[in-house]
């Protein structure tokens, strides 16, 4: 359904999407998921036509987004990153002029916009002013104008960002609903959003693709390990002087439980070793009982850490004016204050993006 191949996007010597090429199937909710200056807006503009690409080429249902501008852009609808907005305007009046330049036919356009603002649950703001709607209600209403005519693919840039917990969830409600009818490409800095809402991930960091797959099979991918979690009631210093003891361990991290007296062990090891009933013995001699002994798999944020890590340590360097790099990580696990992002992204390169989605 969408065919990208070999994308490149340069912004003078910075290269921001780097030979990136996959295909989006029918049918599908694909995530696209990177940390912030991934390069996901650059790829989603191209792929919308609203930008350029430097080289490269990108295939909307058979039509090439350069060579047939109208037929590609006819299927599809798009919710940027900072939808545009008019403030002035009622839902209603907006969705009219949103229909009027999506070009849908004039005895369809009362229709499609009462069918528009049905689907996302906006019908009882048709008369209110946009400027007067909270964040969660103007998504909806950027959401309704990406449906409006009914496109085959739905781009949704970072639909949550900004959004309270409630307000995410509704919306993440709203995009499962929109892919049983359209394929859906929806870009995200947060893990556990793309995989509650996607069938396909792919990752990417400093403008290529480091991996993608179902949600599933992504965490699979750090299976060449085990982890063994403990809870063992002791001294730290016992402990930690009895484990670093052990052979076969490749890694070890050490925190005080949340049961009193108790110290949290998580042990790293070779797939094929088994070093349960050494700790048992071990641990029996010291006279520390083990409370908790369980294998765990790493979650999916291990394996975007593991998968975004090595070339961020790279560009770190050139990109040190960049100050929303060190925030990635961090950022990455606060789903639950979304609201503090927006502050925390480069402002002047919001506003150009804004202006090229205008
Ligand atoms: P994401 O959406 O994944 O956060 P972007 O596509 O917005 O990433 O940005 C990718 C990289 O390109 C970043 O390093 C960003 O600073 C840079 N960039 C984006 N837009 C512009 C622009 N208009 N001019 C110069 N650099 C840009
Ligand atoms: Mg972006």
């Amino acid at each position: 359904m969408i065919e990208v191949s070999s994308l490149v996007k340069r912004y003078g010597d910075h290269t921001a999407v780097d030979h990136l090429s996959f295909t989006v199937e029918e049918g599908q909710i694909t995530g696209f998921l990177g940390p912030n200056g991934a390069g996901k807006s650059t790829t989603m503009n191209i792929i919308t036509g609203y930008l350029a690409p430097s080289e490269g080429r990108v295939v909307i249902d058979g039509h090439d987004i350069l060579e047939e501008p109208e037929e590609a852009k006819k299927c599809i609808g798009y919710l940027p990153e900072l939808p545009p907005l008019y403030p002035e305007m009622t839902v209603r009046e907006y969705l009219d002029f949103a229909a009027e330049l999506k070009k849908v036919p004039k005895e369809k356009k009362a229709e499609e916009i009462e069918k528009a603002m049905d689907e996302v649950k906006i019908t009882d703001m048709a008369n209110r002013l946009i400027k007067n709607l909270s964040k969660g209600y103007c998504q909806r209403v950027g959401l309704a104008q990406a449906i409006l005519g009914n496109p085959k693919i739905l781009i949704l840039d970072e639909p949550t960002v900004g959004l309270d917990p409630k307000q995410i969830i509704e919306i993440r409600e709203l995009m499962k609903n929109l892919g049983k009818k359209h394929t859906v490409l929806l870009s995200s800095h947060i893990l556990s959003e793309v995989s509650a809402v996607c069938d396909y991930v792919m990752i990417i960091s400093h403008g290529k693709l480091v991996a993608s797959d179902t949600p599933e099979n992504l965490s699979k991918l750090t299976q060449g390990s085990n982890i063994l979690d403990l809870t063992v009631r002791g001294q730290m210093g016992t402990i930690v002087s009895a484990v670093g003891m052990m052979s076969d361990i490749e890694d070890v991290q050490y925190a005080d439980s949340a049961e009193n007296g108790c110290v949290d062990v998580r042990i790293k090891t070779a797939q094929d070793v088994d070093i349960r009933e050494n700790i048992f013995y071990r641990m029996a001699e010291l006279q520390c009982p083990i409370l908790k002994m369980q294998y765990s798999s790493l979650s999916l944020e291990d394996v975007f850490l593991e998968l975004t890590e090595d070339s961020e340590a790279e560009e770190n360097s050139e990109a040190a004016e960049d100050t929303s790099e060190e925030n990635d990580t961090e950022e990455f696990f606060e789903e639950e204050f979304p609201e503090d992002t927006p502050e925390e992204e480069n402002i002047e390169e919001k506003e150009k993006e804004n202006e090229s989605n205008l």
